[in-house]
């Protein structure tokens, strides 16, 4: 499957190809729901990394911001290619494991 799909999205198309079931360019994976961004904290596993989201919480009592980190796994297909660090968009999807129900669209920045 080398044509590209379009996923009804604002996100660029990657320029590779690849032959994924589970991309939402070149697979057949539908991307629904809630769309975040984060930071890759680490991609050792297969197919997929650890996302690491940052967000304050106001604290009352001292009248100041606390920062508080979030990770979640997303699957990543082959034809995007990103590294730890990098500033990624991620799509809700259908859980594809216990921990996995978001796919990675494309590198932002
Ligand atoms: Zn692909």
């Amino acid at each position: 499957m080398s044509e590209v799909r379009n996923i009804g999205l604002s996100v660029k198309p990657p320029a590779s190809s690849c032959d994924d079931v589970d991309c939402p360019f070149h697979g057949k994976l539908p991307v629904r729901g809630i769309l975040l961004t984060g930071v890759v904290y680490k991609k050792k596993m297969n197919k997929s990394v650890v996302i690491e989201r940052e967000h304050t919480v106001y604290v009352r009592k001292f009248k100041r911001y606390l920062r508080r980190r979030s990770r979640l796994s997303a699957h990543l297909p082959p034809c995007i290619d990103v590294e730890v660090g990098d500033k990624v968009r991620v799509g809700e999807c259908r859980p594809l494991s216990k921990t996995i129900s978001f796919v990675v669209l494309e590198k932002v920045g």
